[in-house]
């Protein structure tokens, strides 16, 4: 037995009436960007079904240089393999989705994040810029450093949303936009 057993036990109930589909985009033509913490998941707060969107998660689902890379990629393997299936619009939307009291605002505290930077071995500097305290401004911060990125494609747009844990509502605070709409940047 280990703490896995349980959900073994539920993957032997998903497998029993499974059927695979094939590999092609996302279904519902979005790639969202967002916290681990496990009150947030997409899956459930979005309603996704297998096959509906590309998720990434880290602490505090900030755009880091790995998350733009993965980006990157997923619009490159959508270029070549599903150039015929993907809307004329766009390849995707990566929403960016942030969420009040997220784990990562504690690194706001001087001493929280000394302490922290020698448990992960992380720079004081990074741990203080990858937290969230106010979700309305870093996910207005990450939308913007995405939109810039040089290796963001143009058949990409990018949106901000906050996830209230109080209320388990989703609010937009930055509509969907492609990286040549940004102007001023
Ligand atoms: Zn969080």
């Amino acid at each position: 037995m280990t703490k896995m057993s349980p959900l073994l036990k539920r993957n032997e109930q998903f497998a029993a009436t499974y059927t695979p589909g094939p590999l092609g985009p996302p279904a519902a033509q979005v790639v969202i960007v967002t916290c681990l913490d496990h009150r947030v998941d997409p899956a459930i707060t979005l309603g996704l079904q297998l096959g509906d969107a590309v998720v990434i998660r880290n602490t505090g689902g900030r755009v880091t240089p790995a998350v733009i890379s993965d980006i990157a990629f997923l619009s490159f393997l959508a270029g070549q393999f599903f150039s015929g299936q993907v809307a004329a619009e766009g390849l995707f939307e990566v929403a960016v989705v942030h969420h009040t009291q997220c784990g990562t605002g504690f690194l706001a505290d001087p001493g929280f994040r000394k302490q922290a930077a020698e448990a992960t071995g992380l720079p004081e500097a990074a741990l203080e810029a990858s937290a969230v305290t106010d979700p309305h401004v870093t996910v207005q911060a990450d939308v913007e450093l995405l939109l810039a990125s040089p290796l963001l494609s143009p058949k990409v747009s990018v949106s901000g949303h906050v996830y209230d844990i109080a209320t388990g509502r989703v609010t937009t605070v930055l509509d969907a936009r492609h990286p040549q709409a940004t102007g001023n940047n």
